[in-house]
């Protein structure tokens, strides 16, 4: 083993460069060492690549890394041939004459490095040339692609289940910088992972500040912003094509330098815009999400939503692309609730259930981050699994804590209504039982008979849901479901169920940005 550390680090300097490991990715190397599975967790930039790139030096034969992504192929195949590594890639670009060299140098035992699409790696004919070679190591780079709970699913993913029986012998690893608790699940369960050795980075961006911000004459709202910012490098989110143009023109005849970015612009002027904000010939890019992936602009200070972000995993990414250089970036979310109520309506749109049901269940994330008043970066962690309990002070909860105050019998009442009601329901309807509604679910389950039925008419629906959505921030009360989200008693509920544990929650709804609140006239 401490040979191998000591091997570890000279690959390190000899062929990449770099002096230190960053944090993990000694752990995670020396597991495929040792031939074991490995599940990596780590952020954008955290350097998963070397912890495949590494080992499959260091280990006899061809390691094959599984990516989806053709453009970046050529990218990390290019650089590592730089460093002097042979590498090489089968995809859809390459000629016919192309594939054939390849191939042929995998037979010769003349690749340590190959990078393969997956719907190719699983054809019949790649899988006995394979056999014929001596694969090291799988890596599977986006690895949540693999499952239909990530953002991101692509069904030649799902096939690469088979490799297990394929090359029973090789190990597999699992990378992903996207993965919540149930799709790290689905990770290992679908590439059928070997007790894998589990590291997982932590996602906090201390140098990031998060705010959220009530949308309301937002035009003013940003102008303001970005004349208090000139001259810093920005990048502001919007929804649709049409936003981020009109977005941009506004932008400009008020004399900020800004260009627009989305899917509907030539490749040409696509790139041209990029390059000009990474140049620093443009302050500000108006962009879809289509903007960022490969994206390293160390210097940027803020990056603006203008519209609600789809899911909090996109948030994280988007937001991640800012201060890479370590220094402070401001992320300022503008909500509305009117936002809220055209993404429902786009949704329902949507043909499949399965694919309504899993954007509802996002929405809902997305929203409880918003209306949280927990410190948002530590929601935002704990969505990402990391449980921190000190408040980070670099975010709109922390900069302006509000007052608490004991909500200990409500929450009492409402942890009731949820074990009346079989912990099988969303917060929707065990606050309509609470508030003593008859929907036509209430009277279909027959929970008006229920003794908590109407027991909390007392306080008003929305108020019901603030106290229900933050016992669920603060951790007395669980999310699950495997199809929409249930609310669901966990041991903390429990405590406060017996009277063990108190309850204290912020004592007014955020004026700030709920419109349309008690507060608010
Ligand atoms: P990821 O795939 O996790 O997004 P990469 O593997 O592309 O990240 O690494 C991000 C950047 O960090 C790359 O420029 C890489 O060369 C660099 N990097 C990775 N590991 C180290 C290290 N141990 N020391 C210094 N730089 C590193
Ligand atoms: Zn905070």
């Amino acid at each position: 083993m401490a040979a191998s550390t000591t091997e570890m680090h000279t690959v390190l300097e000899k062929n990449f460069g770099y002096t230190a490991f960053r944090p993990n990715q000694e752990e995670v190397i020396s597991a495929l060492l040792d031939n074991r599975d490995v599940f990596v967790l780590m952020p954008t930039g955290g350097g998963k690549s070397l912890c495949y790139q590494i080992p499959a030096l260091m280990k006899n034969g061809m390691a094959v890394v599984v990516s989806p992504l053709i453009s970046l192929m050529k990218d990390q195949v290019d650089s590592l041939v730089s460093n002097g590594i042979s590498a090489a890639f089968l995809n859809s670009t390459l000629s016919e004459s192309e594939s054939a060299d390849v191939k042929r140098r995998i037979l010769d035992g003349d690749l340590k490095i190959l990078y393969v699409a997956p719907e190719r790696l699983m054809m019949s004919s790649m899988i006995s040339l394979l056999k014929k070679a001596n694969v090291s190591l799988f890596a599977i780079d986006e690895a949540h692609c693999v499952s239909e709970w990530g953002h991101d699913f692509r069904p030649e993913y799902r096939k690469l289940s088979e490799l297990r029986d394929k090359f029973p012998n090789v190990c597999i690893a699992a990378l992903t910088a996207t993965a919540t608790e149930r799709v790290r699940k689905d990770i290992v369960h679908v590439l059928r992972l070997r007790d894998p050795v589990i590291k997982v980075s932590s996602f906090n961006r201390p140098n990031l500040s998060y705010q959220i911000v009530e949308k309301k004459d937002v035009m003013d709202q940003l102008e303001g912003y970005i004349r208090k910012n000139r001259n810093k490098s920005g990048i502001i989110y919007c929804q649709s094509r049409d936003a981020v143009e009109r977005l941009a023109a506004r932008l400009n005849k008020l004399g900020f330098s800004a260009l627009p970015y989305h899917a509907g612009l030539s490749d040409d002027k696509r790139a041209r815009h990029q390059e000009k904000f990474i140049r620093d010939d443009v302050d500000i890019i108006v962009a879809t999400v289509a903007f960022g992936m490969g994206i390293d602009k160390p210097d940027v200070r803020f990056v603006i939503h203008y519209d609600l972000p789809k899911n909090l995993e996109s948030y994280y990414q988007e937001t991640g692309r800012g201060g890479r250089d370590g220094l402070e970036c401001e992320c300022i979310l503008f909500f509305s609730r009117g936002d809220w109520h055209k993404i429902r309506f786009l949704i329902e749109k949507k043909p499949s259930k399965k694919e309504r049901d899993l954007a509802f269940q996002q929405l809902s994330q997305i929203i409880g981050y918003c209306e949280s008043t927990d410190c948002r970066r530590n929601v935002l962690l704990r969505y990402f699994g990391e449980d921190i309990k000190e408040p980070c002070n670099n975010c709109d909860s922390c900069f302006h804590p509000r007052t608490k105050v004991d909500n200990t019998e409500e929450a009492r009442l409402l942890l009731e209504c949820v074990n009346q009601t079989g912990q099988r329901f969303g917060m929707t309807h065990v606050v309509d039982v609470l508030y003593g509604a008859r929907t036509q679910k209430v009277k279909d389950m027959r929970h008006d008979r229920l003794n908590v039925h109407g027991s909390g008419k007392h306080i008003s629906k929305n108020e019901w849901k603030r106290i229900g959505n933050e016992l669920v921030q603060s951790g007395y009360l669980s999310v699950g479901g495997d199809r929409f989200p249930i609310v669901k008693l966990n041991p903390n509920s429990r405590k406060i169920m017996s009277g063990e544990l108190r309850v204290e929650l912020t004592e007014a709804p955020i004026s700030r940005i709920s419109k349309g609140r008690t507060v608010l006239p």
